[in-house]
Order: C-alpha cells, then sequence, then structure tokens
C-alpha cells in the first residue's frame, strides 16, 4: 500500500502534535516527560500501522510490550513486575514487513535465526 497526500497530512499532524508535547513537558520531572514523550510516539507508531495496515501481530503495531517480569526481552532472571519493553518480534518499528535491530542478537551474539 502506497502513502497517499492525505496519509502525508495526518502523519505531519501527528509529527506537530508530538512536537508541541515535548515543548509542553518543560519544568515536569523526567520521568513524566519522558512518559509523554512515549505516548506520543506511541502515536506515531499507530497512525503507521494504520496507514501501511500491516502491525506486528504481537504488540499490534505499537514498537513495546508488556512483559512478565523485569528483564523482558532479554529473558534470564526478573524481578517479578510486569515490565514494558521493546517488542521481541518487530524490534520497536510494530511493523510486520520490517523489523528494527534484533537487540537479543547483538547482545548475546548467537542467537539462533528467527528467535
Ligand atoms: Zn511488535
Amino acid at each position: 500500500m502506497s502513502v497517499n497526500t492525505f496519509d502525508i497530512e495526518l502523519w505531519a499532524e501527528a509529527c506537530e502534535k508530538a512536537a508541541r508535547a515535548l515543548e509542553n513537558c518543560e519544568g515536569h520531572p523526567d520521568d513524566l516527560k519522558f512518559g509523554y514523550a512515549m505516548d506520543e510516539i506511541d502515536s506515531l507508531r499507530a497512525l503507521l500501522y494504520h496507514m501501511e495496515g500491516i502491525a506486528c501481530t504481537k504488540c499490534a503495531g505499537v514498537g513495546s510490550r508488556a512483559y512478565g517480569d523485569t528483564s523482558t526481552w532479554m529473558g534470564g532472571v526478573g524481578g517479578q513486575q510486569i515490565t514494558s519493553g521493546i517488542c521481541d518480534k518487530c524490534w520497536g518499528t510494530g511493523r510486520s514487513d520490517r523489523t528494527g535491530p534484533n537487540l537479543r542478537r547483538i547482545c548475546v551474539g548467537n542467537y539462533p535465526e528467527g528467535s
């Protein structure tokens, strides 16, 4: 599916909204600022999903997902707390046709292909 003019206008509007949100974070504690920024970035990813119609099946196009413990995509030993982390299927793109760098493979080395 190609991106038409209308979609590009939507995209530009979303980017402008994200920029305004970051500007409006002036004076807030850093964690709150980060939360606002991530919300806007998630909106942009959701819009990309809407435009392209190809969402990652594991994170529904968001690019991040909830993990059952604090080790997130790294696996292994982790604390018992639901933790948000980068999606380990699309690696943050939210797309099923294009993945980001596989952090597990980069960090662990010879990780099996397709994992
Ligand atoms: Zn994903």
